[in-house]
């Protein structure tokens, strides 16, 4: 039996994912790291989990799938002995304007961002109820509370992950399960891969800070969240923007 707590990271291929998995990793959680179709993030993020001598177990899944996150979240029970953060990070964003979003993008974003978040949740609770303790951890977007031009369903979608986020931590507050969201702002990572160099550094002067963040410095305010120094921390909603909104 693996004697460390697990903490399970959705979308863990990707930028911001692969940085909180290793951040936890290094904080003392066993990992299971949950991809959709990165085979390439995924095996990179594993041969660094191995050269931190981390524990972990990887898990191929689409959030969507409601079907699937059940069988892994009874993997993760057997394997792991249950899940006790859940960090729901996968996500996919969309830059269109609003009459030209078609039904398919419409379901296919909100089945990723919003009912991906709330299948995870759905399996991860039970276990932390019964435990009398967990953390649940959602990555939304600063867009999400204050809503981006051409970015309508991606923001609502986010927006959405906040009002799950509040409402759950309130149902859960008495079985002591802290539920807390990550609003991040503009961050370094391929999501932002379709900007130019030159949108890029015109974004950026937008910035207080004057910089993208990095994955890493999510990774640290997740870090935060997963440990018991949040214990108190609950329905928040922690934005890293470097000032922005
Ligand atoms: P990314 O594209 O590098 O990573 C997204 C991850 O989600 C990838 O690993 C991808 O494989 C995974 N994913 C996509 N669809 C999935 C599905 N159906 N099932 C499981 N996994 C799936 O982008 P990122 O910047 O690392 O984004 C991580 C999270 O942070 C997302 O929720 C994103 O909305 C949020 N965010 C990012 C930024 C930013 O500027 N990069 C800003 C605010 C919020």
């Amino acid at each position: 039996m693996i004697m460390k707590k697990c903490a399970l990271i959705t979308g863990a291929s990707g930028g911001i994912g692969s940085e909180i998995a290793l951040r936890l990793a290094k904080d003392g959680f066993a990992i299971a790291a949950c991809y959709c179709s990165d085979e390439s993030g995924i095996r990179k993020l594993e041969k660094e989990l191995c050269e931190i001598g981390a524990v972990y177990k990887l898990y191929k899944a689409d959030v969507s799938d409601y079907n699937r996150i059940k069988e892994v979240f009874a993997d993760a029970a057997d394997f792991f002995g249950g899940v006790s953060v859940l960090v729901n990070n996968a996500g996919i964003a969309q830059q269109k304007l609003f009459t030209d979003i078609t039904q398919e993008e419409f379901d296919r974003i909100t089945a990723v961002n919003f009912k991906g978040v709330f299948n995870c949740c759905q399996c991860a609770v039970p276990f932390m109820v019964n435990r009398k303790s967990g953390k649940i951890i959602n990555i939304s977007s600063m867009w999400g509370v204050c809503g981006a031009s051409c970015e309508t369903v991606y923001s609502a979608t986010k927006a959405a992950v906040i009002g799950l986020t509040k409402a759950l931590a309130r149902e859960l507050a008495p079985s002591n399960i802290q539920v807390n969201c990550v609003a991040p702002g503009a961050i370094d990572t391929k999501m932002n891969n379709n900007l130019s160099d030159e949108d890029k550094s015109a974004f950026a002067q937008e910035i207080p800070m004057g910089r993208f963040g990095t994955a890493q410095e999510i990774a640290g305010v997740v870090s935060f969240l997963a440990s018991r120094d949040s214990d108190y921390v609950t329905a928040q909603v922690i934005t890293a923007d470097g000032g922005l909104t």
